[in-house]
């Protein structure tokens, strides 16, 4: 499980916007991201524990990768309209 700070996944993110994968969301906190040239598929997933986030993905990445950073955009939409919904 690696924790998210906002240099790591900015660093992924920008990663993500060249790459360009295929996300899929299974449940909340839990995507499916695969990439479109090798057809590689990763579950990427999100906690959050006592205010930290961390994530992790079953690639062989040691650090945050960009199948998390294309995965937290639709990850951030999801949490917003969760928590939208209880209040
Ligand atoms: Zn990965």
């Amino acid at each position: 499980m690696l924790e998210i700070t906002k240099e790591s996944i900015e660093k992924a993110i920008a990663k993500a916007r060249i790459t360009k994968p295929k996300v899929k969301v299974i449940q909340f906190r839990l995507y499916s991201v695969t990439n479109k040239t090798t057809g590689a598929n990763y579950e990427v997933k999100f906690y959050k524990i006592s205010g930290k986030k961390f994530a992790e993905c079953d690639c062989k990445a040691t650090k945050i990768c960009y199948h998390i950073g294309a995965s937290i955009g639709a990850h951030i939409v999801l949490a917003e309209q969760m928590s939208r919904q209880t209040v």
